[in-house]
């Protein structure tokens, strides 16, 4: 969820051999993917889109499976703030992660995942 309290962090850019995106599109958007450092320890959470901005930060020091699936999940939290997908109000954190889980599985077992 965007929280319009995040202060500014310093991003880590991620060298080329690093095969996680630095980018994301999201049909017209292009998002930034920021790897933040400690980012789960200041905000209690793995990352958090903040469509305003266009930007998904995500806690860097986590392993690269995890690392894709908290970015589809703030993917799809982005995707639902622009084309409101009608994911379900009272329940929408469980129905992202579910998407995101199934999201990534299909990603993951046909290989279409860099680096996981
Ligand atoms: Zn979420």
């Amino acid at each position: 969820m965007p929280n319009k309290n995040l202060m500014k962090v310093p991003s880590q850019k991620l060298s080329r051999e690093n095969a996680f995106p630095v980018s994301l599109k999201i049909g017209p958007f292009t998002y930034e993917i920021r790897q933040s450092t400690n980012f789960a320890a200041r905000h209690s959470m793995w990352g958090q889109a903040r469509p305003a901005e266009l930007v998904i930060e995500i806690e860097p020091d986590i392993d690269i499976g995890q690392k894709y699936q908290v970015l589809l999940h703030e993917a799809i939290h982005a995707a639902d703030e622009h084309f409101h997908l009608g994911l379900p109000d009272e329940d929408k954190e469980n129905a992202v992660d579910r998407l995101a889980t199934i999201l990534y599985g299909i990603l993951k077992e046909n290989n279409l995942l860099k680096g996981a």
